[in-house]
């Protein structure tokens, strides 16, 4: 993969930071199940089955709050191992109606995963889709993605003597890989500072799963690390065996990904839909009641990892069609 990136900027020139991403990122996924102690980095429903059961007790929560409609499509975007999906499936088993409401819908263009989700979904029916675009369908959706949006591609703009500059990957004289830079004259920057990220894609995708939300009814959860508000600097970071590792080393075989700017999202979706949050991780899981769960299960030590050591960077923004539905582990 790094040789056809290289060969690519031979011929056509310098490639924006997106489209680096956007390839490297692709290529990573659909060669690998990067998760846990034996792959490059462990997410929060790795940690522990209670994150995906306290999503589905406020899945749960909206779907009654929506009067228990007798179908809805239950999406998920970058689904991963397939292990949130799952926990949110066995929190929900006992709540009347719901299963026999539902539609599962995985939103996953790895195909590795795709086989690793099928088999955590044993025994359900499931249908998958490789972009939010492709989801068919008119009943109301109940909607959630975690750490989908940090891989999905940004650009990156620096101003260096007054003017700005997009940031591209191009090749040095020893046919290495280098950042560099090219003449944006139009971009304009969102708020002040010299180093600037947009994610287009990320929009995009907000502005589709809120119109979607909009005109079927519905919710949406959204969690990922990142900030509330637009902030300067650069975030983009690779990870490699639980270890930071050189952005433009191996790639397509080291995790990339990007802060997400919940607050350009925010004004993404509140053009159609009510936006609850951000919220910290912790005080929305602790809100759902993880606390008696982790004394039950003893499992203190994990929910002590997921709330406070993922705590506040970690955000969940909820996303509603109706301002009279009350997202639980908001407020
Ligand atoms: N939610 C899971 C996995 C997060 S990793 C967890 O918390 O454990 C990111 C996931 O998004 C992977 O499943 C990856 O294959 C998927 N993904 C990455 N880019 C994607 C894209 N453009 N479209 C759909 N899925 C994508």
């Amino acid at each position: 993969m790094e040789n056809a990136l290289k060969d690519m900027i031979r011929q056509n020139g310098p490639v924006d930071v997106a489209t680096f991403m956007g390839m490297a990122v692709a290529h990573y996924y659909a060669t690998r199940d990067p998760f846990g102690a034996r792959g490059d980095f462990t997410t929060a429903p790795e940690i522990s089955q209670m994150f995906g059961e306290m999503v589905g007790v406020c899945l749960a929560d909206a779907w009654m709050q929506m009067g228990a409609p007798a179908s809805f499509d239950l999406i998920e975007a970058g689904p991963g191992r397939g292990t949130l999906m799952a926990d949110i499936l066995r929190a929900t088993r006992h709540v009347p109606g719901f299963h026999a409401a539902m539609r599962i819908v995985l939103i996953e263009t790895s195909p590795e995963l795709r086989k690793a989700q099928a088999a955590a979904l044993d025994g359900h029916a499931v249908v998958w889709c490789d972009h939010i675009g492709a989801v068919d369908g008119n009943t109301p959706v109940l909607f959630v993605g975690n750490e989908f949006l940090d891989a999905l591609p940004i650009h990156q703009y620096v101003r260096s003597d007054g003017v700005w500059h997009e940031r591209v990957v191009r090749l040095d004289e020893g046919g290495d890989l280098v950042f560099g830079t090219v003449p944006a004259p139009s971009f304009v920057p969102p708020v002040e500072g010299d180093f600037f990220e947009i994610s287009p894609a990320r929009e995009a995708f907000i502005d589709d799963l809120a119109h979607m939300i909009a005109a079927r009814g519905g919710v949406g959860v959204l969690i990922d690390y990142g900030h509330d508000a637009t902030a300067a600097g650069d975030t983009l970071q690779a990870v490699k065996n639980h270890r930071y590792a050189d952005v433009l080393r191996d790639v397509g075989e080291a995790d990339l990904t990007s802060h997400v700017d919940f607050g350009a999202l925010a004004a993404v979706a509140r053009g159609c839909v009510h936006v609850a949050g951000p919220v910290g991780q912790g005080d929305f899981l602790r809100r759902l009641g993880i606390d008696l769960r982790a004394a039950r299960l003893g499992q203190e030590q994990e929910a002590q990892r997921l709330c406070v050591q993922m705590g506040t960077l970690f955000r969940v923004m909820g996303l509603c069609h109706d301002s009279a539905i009350k997202l639980a582990g908001f407020e």
